[in-house]
């Protein structure tokens, strides 16, 4: 598994930092968002180390269709409306501030528009 040492969610991954864990399966771990932004605020991290978006590669497909596949799981979970909002920011003038891969899966009602 391609780990960064120096990198947060990679600790998070190893059990070195906590988290609040929501999901876990063999290529992705999903926890809660430290600092929420809506009532359902999670976090879907590979657990391979990758950047960004823009360093997937060929080999890492799958592990692209497991993002999709783990957020209807999740959408599946949530009681009440199933609605829900994927964001993922790639690069700092995106606001990408932790530079190992994740998406954002927010959920919860009155999501404003963005
Ligand atoms: P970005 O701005 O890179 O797209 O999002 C990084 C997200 O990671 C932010 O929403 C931030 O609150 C969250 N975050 C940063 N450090 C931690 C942490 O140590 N634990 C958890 N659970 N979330 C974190
Ligand atoms: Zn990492």
């Amino acid at each position: 598994m391609v780990v960064d040492n120096d990198c947060i969610f990679c600790k998070i991954i190893a059990g070195k930092v906590p988290s609040q864990r929501i999901a876990e399966n063999d290529s992705l771990i999903v926890i809660k968002d430290i600092a929420p932004k809506t009532s359902i605020h999670y976090l879907i991290i590979p657990k391979k180390h990758i950047v960004n978006i823009q360093f997937l590669a060929k080999e890492d497909i799958s592990l692209a269709g497991d993002i999709f596949l783990m957020a209807k799981e999740l959408a599946s979970q949530l009681s009440g409306s199933q609605a829900f909002r994927l964001v993922s920011n790639n690069g700092a003038d995106s606001g990408q501030k932790v530079f190992h891969l994740h998406i954002h899966f927010l959920a919860g009602k009155h999501l404003s528009d963005f």
